[in-house]
């Protein structure tokens, strides 16, 4: 027998025995063959040279189990609902204003992700009651991602946060204000898997979770959202952040559906631009300057402040287009990812 089919036949012959074996004789376990996927060395060292296809509990060949990161499969919209419903709601007081140390816990952590350091980052998170999980997205064509996501049960509200895997794009897509906002952390998701954005960051509490307002993720720079925002920014200047928002349109008479806003400086082409295929596309849309719209501007924003290198879109949507946001998505696939 060659050695490819020893260790092929141990391979599917150990969970039987594991199965079936007396406690007495120990087997190799199920951890350390996932640790080791390809048919290697260490696995064919456990056969025993005697024609007996039992393997020899010894000797046992030290194996190096790798640090591993969990993996987790399904519709990112179900990891949405699952933000949505454990987020601190209005006036709970349950949103944690997080210190300094977390912060740079949590800078540390996405760096980590775009270094590789995966294991590294994936301690810190657990450590900072947070899992960082290797996820395949069945709504998006299996696309991989970095998940980072607060552990059951909620203690914190600090959001959550996806890095596409291998991606060039430049692309950061946001949602910092969940529930209040209705329904934008999923346009945001849509926009993530429509651009095959670099990542996706959506804050964890509803804006006024806290009485004191410090759980507005837009408005106050001491959150984790913000932590990973600057995290997230790199280095090069080509990043294209775009934040989505909503506002009532009954409480909004006159307005147009999108309210497009910027710094008026980088991203004023890219913001005139997105508004001529609007246009095009019969949504009505209006572009902030001028003392236009002014309330729905973003004028305030802290992430918008903290994009050095770069361009920062604040799009704010009323009810028709955060429930049928395809023609937006569709925009933003021609304009911003030509
Ligand atoms: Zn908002």
């Amino acid at each position: 027998m060659k050695t490819g089919e020893v260790a092929v036949f141990v391979l599917l012959l150990l969970p039987v025995l594991a199965g079936c074996a007396p406690p007495a004789t120990p087997v190799p376990t199920a951890p350390v063959r996932r640790a080791t996927p390809t048919i290697s060395a260490p696995a064919t060292a456990t056969v025993s040279p005697s024609p007996s296809p039992r393997p020899s509990p010894t000797p046992s060949p030290p194996v190096t189990v790798q640090a591993e990161v969990r993996a987790l499969r399904g519709n990112l919209s179900n990891q949405i609902a699952r933000l949505e419903q454990n987020a601190p709601r209005a006036n709970s007081n349950r949103f944690v204003v997080p210190s300094d140390a977390e912060m740079a816990a949590f800078s540390a952590i996405v760096r980590g992700v775009e270094r590789g350091e995966v294991a590294r980052a994936a301690h810190l998170a657990e450590r900072n009651g947070y899992e960082l999980v290797r996820y395949t997205d069945r709504g998006d064509g299996q696309a991989e991602s970095w998940l980072l996501r607060e552990r059951k049960p909620f203690r914190r509200g600090w959001g959550m946060y996806l890095f596409r895997i291998g991606s060039r794009s430049q692309v950061v897509v946001e949602a910092p204000h969940p529930l209040f906002d209705a329904g934008t952390p999923a346009v945001a998701m849509a926009a993530y898997r429509a651009l095959q954005a670099r990542a996706l960051l959506v804050a964890g509490a509803q804006r006024h979770a806290n009485r004191d307002g410090s759980a507005d993720a837009a408005h106050h720079r001491r959150t984790i959202f913000q932590a990973v925002h600057r995290a997230s920014m790199g280095t090069g200047e080509d990043v294209v952040v775009l934040q989505i928002h909503g506002f009532s349109a009954a409480h909004h008479a006159a307005y147009p559906q999108v309210v497009l806003g910027s710094d008026h400086g980088r991203a004023a082409t890219p913001v005139n631009e997105l508004a001529a295929a609007l246009t095009g596309r019969g949504i009505r849309v209006g572009v902030c300057g001028r003392g236009l719209w002014e309330d729905l501007c973003g004028t305030k924003n802290v992430q918008a402040a903290s994009v050095q290198n770069g361009v920062f879109i604040h799009l704010e949507l009323d009810e028709s287009i955060r429930h049928d946001p395809r023609g937006l998505l569709a925009v933003l696939a021609q304009v911003i990812v030509p």
